[in-house]
């Protein structure tokens, strides 16, 4: 039986730790070449490590997303190695935590281009290519924090509500080219819940057992087996008819983080 991504390639941004090796190495296991993307080489090399252990292929390669000559020479990199980029997960991402008196322009620059800026970048930078190949996922990372706020996170939250815009807009302009030339491309965000991750090591404990009880089904998500599925499938052909949406992936706690 084929496997759901055989003969795909893919990029993941942000790729050498937490969520994004979690969907790396879900997306090499269901058949996809992968380009493991990030800003410190060590940690996507040993995301590819991981891949290859498994018998996957992926390359890794440093590329800060805030830069369109660093993203345009990773995609070119991806084509020459792969020859195609068929998914972008755009799910680079960083916190800088302060409230709107005291957050630096500086944390708001950073926090807004990595996210935001970077999505735009990566999927400009594929997009072209997805049209002429016929066949394109983009799948965002955004937050279900950017449904209802959350304290001392301006810039963040801005940033993945943000990409609720930005994800509308690129599937609207991906479904014309659909209707135009018969293509297969999508764009949808996806929106993680509570992750273990290094993004979250400085979140304090009270703050980790909220977000825990918030959790219907009462887990953090496995970065690898329940995000990573959800983007496989997204990914896959299964999922043609599903663009612009908001995906929820949080173990349920799209009910109830606003109470
Ligand atoms: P993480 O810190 O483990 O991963 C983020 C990755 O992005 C790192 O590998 C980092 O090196 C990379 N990165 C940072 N700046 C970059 C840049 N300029 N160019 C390329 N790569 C860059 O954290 P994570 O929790 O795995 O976060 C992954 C994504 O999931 C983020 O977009 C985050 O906002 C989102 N998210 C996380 C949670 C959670 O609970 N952890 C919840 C909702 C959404």
């Amino acid at each position: 039986m084929g496997m759901l991504l055989d003969g795909m390639v893919a990029i993941v941004t942000g790729a050498g730790s937490g969520i994004g090796r979690g969907i790396a190495l879900k997306l090499a296991e269901e058949g996809a070449a992968v380009v493991v993307n990030g800003v410190n080489l060590p940690n996507e090399e040993e995301t590819v490590r991981m891949i290859e252990a498994e018998g996957g292929r992926a390359i890794a390669v440093v590329a800060d997303v805030r830069l369109k000559a660093e993203v345009e020479a990773m995609v070119a990199r991806a084509v020459e190695t792969f020859g195609k980029v068929d998914i972008l997960v755009n799910n680079a991402g960083i916190r800088r935590p302060a409230t709107i008196l005291t957050m630096s322009e500086k944390d708001w620059d950073d926090v807004v281009d990595v996210h935001l800026k970077g999505a735009f970048l990566c999927t400009q930078a594929v997009a072209r290519l997805m049209r002429k190949n016929r066949y394109g996922r983009v799948i965002n990372i955004s937050s279900e924090g950017a449904l209802c706020g959350e304290f001392g996170m301006c810039n963040y939250i801005a940033a993945k509500a943000g990409l609720f815009g930005f994800t509308m807009t690129v599937a609207l302009e991906f479904a014309s080219w659909a209707r135009k030339d018969g293509a297969d491309l999508t764009c949808n965000l996806l929106m993680p819940g509570f992750n273990e991750t290094r993004m979250m090591a400085d979140v304090p404990p009270e703050r980790r057992e909220e977000l825990l009880r918030l959790i219907p089904l009462g887990r953090p998500s496995d970065p690898r087996e329940d995000i990573g599925n959800a983007v496989a499938f997204l990914s896959s052909r299964k999922a043609s008819y599903i663009t612009g949406v908001k995906f929820s992936v949080g173990g349920g706690i799209n009910m109830c983080l606003a109470s």
